[in-house]
């Protein structure tokens, strides 16, 4: 089975790091797999940070990584974006590096409701009733709704933060309007943009992750191999109950070697 895997694809938080430490053999085994000529991106839900701020952080860890081997959240959104609506007026419930993507691809960020075409719901620290206000005009007076990522909390070192379920139930709640899309994980948004990067076959690729309804849900349905990994979320009760079942369990990424 291994010989046919030619792409591996890395969820961030709990699979390859945790905060700022390294998942110990994470950086030998990128190393193993490039130096076979596999290809390899890293996947995240998050949008607080840019792709290169990734490729920074892994670099940093010992892991050199190009922004080009990054899919996150917010490249999806402004791919997704660019495709149905380029040069948009947006306004985006998000923070600095975000609204910065944004406006780098070309769209027009406002606060004025009777301008903006597109409302965007996102993790932001920084989510106040001004915001809410702004958001919540614009989506009266028929703004579409979408949202970088469906995910309740982010792990982060001790504990959990409350993450984009958050903004866009508020949203949601106040408007009596549904969101439309989210790009993030497991959504087959994601998916598309993971094989234009990697350019394979779903079947070459291998998907390892921590969180069993987004990295292994998203990677079998797009018929992807999947490995899940027990060093982030994920517990054996919540693996026995899930209807998603992976390919592979390990402790560790550092288990990897053995199937190739
Ligand atoms: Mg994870």
């Amino acid at each position: 089975m291994g010989e046919e895997l030619k792409g591996f694809i890395f969820d961030l938080d709990g699979t390859i790091y945790l905060s700022e430490r390294l998942i110990p053999g994470a950086d030998w085994v990128i190393r193993l797999l490039r130096h076979r000529g596999a290809k390899v991106v890293f996947l995240s839900n998050k949008a607080l940070q840019t792709r290169e701020n990734y490729a920074e952080k892994l670099t940093r860890l010992g892991i050199p990584t190009e922004p080009a081997e990054v899919i996150n959240s917010s490249f999806v959104m402004v791919r997704y974006l660019t495709k149905r609506a380029p040069e948009a007026t947006v306004f985006a419930v998000g923070e600095v590096p975000f609204i910065e993507e944004l406006l780098r691809a070309g769209f027009v960020i406002s606060e004025d409701p009777d301008r903006i075409e597109w409302v965007i719901a996102s993790f932001d620290r920084t989510f106040d009733y001004r915001k809410l206000c702004i958001a919540y005009e614009a989506l009266k007076r028929g703004a579409r709704f979408v949202a970088t990522n469906p995910d309740r909390t982010c792990p982060i070192e001790g504990g959990e933060l409350p993450d984009c379920a958050g903004v866009i139930a508020h949203l949601e709640a106040v408007t009596l309007r549904k969101v439309e899309a989210i790009v993030g994980k497991p959504s087959p948004l994601t998916i598309e943009a993971i094989l234009e990067v990697m350019d394979l076959p779903a079947n070459e690729c291998l998907l390892v992750g921590d969180r069993i309804e987004t990295d292994i849900r998203m990677g079998r349905e797009a018929g992807m191999k999947t490995a899940l990994v027990m060093s982030g979320v994920t517990d054996e009760q919540t693996l026995k109950a899930s209807p998603y079942q992976p390919d592979y369990v390990w402790p560790s990424i550092a288990e990897l070697p053995g199937i190739l």
